[in-house]
Formats: structure tokens, sequence, C-alpha cells
């Protein structure tokens, strides 16, 4: 299969290349260092006598006040997110309602150890049950339990080595916990067996700028621990036994190309003066000062919903507004766009959610929710107009746009537009369904602009789970079916001159950015740290290339066809 193609692994220290999804690029050269394993999980032990239980159960309060010292200890060291996800698995730790059924299980005999892993099962399933937000604290609870049960063991704490030199870390993926801690001047960067570009290894090494590479599959473990391994993640490849002077000249191009990235600060426009806005994907106030703070001209997608997360009851119109007002503030003079609540499937909004369905991902989320709920639109509609009056917008030249999520007909693109053109709102769709990248022509009358969701649009147009790691080679934007969608909404955008912008995580890589440039994209919108790469590779060039890298990825086989193709065209 071409989308997975790596060299065979080598057992006789013969070179091999890995391949695997790029994240975060760069290139770097070091020894590997392994992610120290995961303790063996027991059985069941009905073993503990009467007499000794009160002894067994002291044993793992000792275990869990150990463990959560240390991450609380850890927790002391650093900031921000990394704080907060060290915080949150000690709580887990100490969670009282764990703790009791751990006692159940040791006063029925079972060795602490067991009652550790029963009582995480039992959790897991709850939770997983849950599903959305719940669901992904599984891999703390785990990474919760792994940590006790090596501690009752003796056996040493699971997760990142200590290491005093330089090395790239290889893991089958990373827990919360671990990932908080990464040290970008030890760990230079990060290769994962398992995981997609979504998943919590790829937010975190994101957030942290350190190259990383995702999903290369079983083969990383032919790669011992302190083999010296050359990280291409621009390209998504490991290497052992490059030429030292091969590895030289490599690693030299990168660091230069950084060098141009950190000395560029926009804006973004090809070499022969072609536009094309930069902007930040953001969820909240902070998130939208820190995007102030980079090279992002504006925000391209506000993610409404994810601050309403753990909402039970809906906030009021004017409670609203505030939160809206506190992004809109951010940027006084440039673009914001604002997503209407993509509730539902991966996101849950308690207030918003109905009843649980089979398939969420193809059920009542985002725009859907509101044909049978038009108020909570119509509330959220008129929550964003009052934020323009307490922003001070509605009367500056600083444009406000509105867009509805999962668009799937031209009747709901219609009906969204009216309902926002009546509040005198700036209205949109996100192209993130193929049937709406299929009618862009006919939705185009109705619509200001189109977003297009390249995560969501790559998911339904390969029919593959965008948080499955092993569909990871499917649910790659790069796959010449969905540029050809993309293709499909620019032309539509051209004969209205209705403005076309990318949202995805497409546009976060350079050289895609570049070709959806030349597909007719005039913004592209990314998490801020990716923004100044993007800006850069586009000034490199002129349009006329990206336009033919365009051709050349629209009319490749397969998505590392497309990439190769495109690429080709660059000389790289
Ligand atoms: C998308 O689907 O590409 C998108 C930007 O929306 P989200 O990732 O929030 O679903
Ligand atoms: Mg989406």
């Amino acid at each position: 299969m071409a989308d997975t193609k790596s060299s065979a692994p080598s057992t006789d220290g013969e070179p091999v290349i890995l391949k695997g999804k790029s994240v975060v690029p760069g290139t770097v050269f070091a020894p590997v260092t392994w992610v120290t394993d995961r303790p063996e999980l027991p059985g069941p032990d009905k073993t503990v006598a009467e007499g000794e239980r009160e002894a067994e159960f002291e044993a793992f309060t000792r275990a869990v006040d150990t463990v959560s010292g240390r991450l609380s200890a850890r927790a002391a060291t650093v900031e921000g997110n990394a704080r907060q996800v060290l915080e949150a698995t000690v709580a887990i730790a100490k969670d009282r309602a764990w703790a009791k059924k751990v006692r159940k299980s040791v006063n029925a005999g079972q060795t602490n150890v067991y009652a550790v892993k029963q009582a995480t099962d039992d959790f897991v399933e709850m939770f997983l049950k849950a599903g959305g937000v719940m669901a992904e604290r599984v891999t703390d609870l785990m990474d919760v339990r792994d940590r006790v049960i090596a501690e009752l063991r003796g056996e040493p704490e699971p997760g990142i080595p200590d290491v005093d030199s330089p090395h790239v870390l290889f893991a089958d993926d990373l827990a919360p916990a671990d990932t908080a801690t990464l040290d970008p001047e030890l760990i230079v960067a990060v290769v994962t067996e398992k995981g997609g570009a979504t998943s919590h290894t790829a937010i975190i090494a994101r957030q942290l700028d350190i190259p990383c590479i995702v999903a290369i599959g079983v083969n990383l473990r032919s790669i011992a621990a302190e083999t010296e391994v050359l990280v291409d993640a621009a390209v998504g490849t490991v290497e052992t036994g490059v030429d030292p002077a091969d590895v030289e000249k490599r690693v030299a191009a990168a660091a230069e190309l950084a060098s141009k990235v950190r000395g560029w600060h926009g804006p973004a426009e090809t070499a022969d003066g072609h536009r094309v806005q930069l902007l930040a994907n953001v969820q909240d106030g902070a998130a939208a000062r820190q995007a102030a703070e980079s090279v992002a001209e504006g925000i391209g997608l506000f993610r409404t919903e994810l601050g309403f997360l753990s909402e039970t009851t809906e906030p009021s119109v004017e409670e609203q507004a505030d939160r809206y007002a506190e992004v809109l503030s951010a940027f006084p003079e440039g673009k914001v766009v604002i997503r209407t609540l993509d509730a539902g499937s991966d996101k849950p909004v308690p207030y918003v959610m109905a009843e649980s369905e089979e398939n969420p991902a193809l059920g009542v989320r985002g725009l859907r929710i509101a044909r049978t709920n038009q108020e909570l639109l119509e509330r959220q509609l008129d929550g964003i107009a009052l934020a323009l009056k307490k922003s001070g917008r509605e009367e500056s030249s600083a444009q406000t746009w509105v867009m509805a999520p999962m668009v799937a007909t031209v009747y709901e693109a219609q009906w969204f537009a009216a309902l926002c053109h009546e509040r005198g709102l700036v209205a949109g769709a996100m192209i993130e369904v193929p049937a709406a990248a299929l009618m862009a022509d006919k939705m185009m009358p109705y619509l200001d602009f189109v977003s297009i969701g390249t995560n969501d649009l790559t998911q339904y147009t390969m029919a593959a789970d965008r948080m499955s790691a092993s569909l990871a080679h499917l649910t790659d934007p790069w796959q010449p079916a969905v540029l050809r969608l993309v293709h499909t909404t620019c032309r539509a955008g051209a004969v209205t001159r209705t403005a076309v912008g990318v949202c995805g995580e497409a546009a976060a890589d350079p050289i895609l950015a570049c070709v959806l440039a030349g597909l007719g994209v005039t913004s592209l919108s990314a998490a801020p740290p990716a923004l100044a790469a993007v800006g850069a590779q586009l000034g490199e060039i002129d349009f006329a290339v990206c336009r033919e890298m365009a051709a050349a990825a629209l009319d490749a086989d397969g998505a590392e066809e497309a990439k190769t193709a495109a690429a080709a065209v660059l000389g790289l």
C-alpha cells in the first residue's frame, strides 16, 4: 500500500527508513530513548489472607501517595497546560471512589495490584460508555493505574526516562502526564508507533514545537535504544545508518529553514505578491490573546462549543455575548470568524445533547441540532450580535463573520444565512461534508464566504474516523479525493467572488498550504505556532508555482504520491 510505505525493519544493523505521519516539522539527528514500558497487568489473585488485607490496602495508599507526590512535584516545576495536565492526573490518583473500589476487592482477598487493575477497568468501561471528553480521559486513568502498579511492585516508573543529553523519544503513544513534562532541550523529537494528527501526543508536540512523527507502526520497535537516527519530520521519516555528510547537510538545511521561519513576520504573500490571509484557530479569550501575539492577522475559526463542554445549562444571551466579546477584543482591527456550536460527536455539550446515537459522527451534530431547536441557534446569533455591540465592532471596520458547521444542503446554507442576515451578521458555511463541496456552486449565491474544514471533509470523504490511529493513512488531507473537493469549492467561489478559507489541520502544513493557495484558497487558519512556517514557505515561491503544485497533487493516485509530486515541483 503506497500510503504506508516503509523499508523492512532491520535485525542486522542494515540501514532502515520508516515512514509515518509528520505532525511538527523539523530535522534532528540524535540517539533514541524509549519510553519505559508499562507494567505487565496482573490476573486475578485472591490469595490475601484476612489478617493481611489491611496492610495490603495500606501499601496501596502509600503507593498512591508516592505517585501523586512525584507528579505534584513535577507540576510545581511547569506552567500552563502542562501543570493542568499533571494536576488532573494527580486528582485521578487521589480519587476516593477509585480507592473505595480497590478496598472492596482487597477486602475480598484480591492482591492490591489486581484490585487496582480491576477498579480501573470498571472506571474505563464507565468513561467509554459516557463517550466524548470522558472517553478521552481513559488514557489518564490507565496511566495512573500503571504508575501505581509499578510502584507497588518496586519497578521503575513508566514514562519518559531521565536523559542528560539530547535524545529522540520513541514510544507506542504518550500519556498526557508524560507529554506534560517533555523538556525540548533534552527531547529533541518525538516519534510514536500509534497516534494520529489529532492525538494527545500531536497536540502537545505542536504546542511545544518539538519535531514529531506519529503512526509509524510496529516497525518502530526494530530500532533499539541509543541507536542514532535522523528524524526528518517535514517528510515523516526516521532513518538509521545515514551517511554523516548527508546528516550534516540535511540538518543544516532544516536549521536554515527554521531561522527563516523565526524571522518571518508577515503578512503572507507569495514571492510575486499574491496575498493569502493567515489566521488563527482559537477556543476562548485566552487563546485569542495569545494568537494576537503571533503572526496571525485575525481569527479564522473560533470554536465556540469548546467553551461550553462542561456547561449543564445554556448560558444566557448576555453571558454568551461576554465570552464572544472577549475573543473579538483580542483583534480590534482584525477579522474574526465565529463558528456557531459544533456540538455532538466528539464534542458533547451537556446542555445541548439529545439521546445517545449509534453513530454520532454521522448523527445529529453541528447545524443539524438547530433543525429541531432553532431557538438555541437564534440565541447564539443574538449573543454574537450583542458581542459586536459590546466590543465596539459594530461601528468599526473590523470584519466579524459567522459560519455554521456541518452544512450539508443548499437549503441549510440558505436558512442559516437568512438567520444571520436578519441580525446584520455576515454569513458563511463550513464545507466539511462532501455534499456541501459538490453543491458549492448552488450554495455560494446565499453565502458571504465559506471555510473548508479539512479535518471532517477528509473523515467523511474517506469514510475513515479521524480519531482512528490505524486509519491515519486514509485521514490524510493530501488524499487527492479531498483536494479535488477543495478545488471544486474554490472554482465555485471564484465564479461568485466568494472568499474560500481553509481552517482544518491541512492549513498548518507549509507544502500543503502552497497547494491550497494554488487551488484558489484565499485564507488559511491554523494553530498560531504553525503559521510562520506556512507564511515563510509561501513567500519563497511565485503563485504560478503554487498552481503547478496544486495541479501535480490533483493528478496523483494517492496521498503519498500527491505529497511527493507537490514537493518535487519545489525541487525537494
Ligand atoms: C474541521 O473539521 O476541519 C474543522 C476545522 O472543525 P473541527 O476540527 O472543529 O471539527
Ligand atoms: Mg469539523
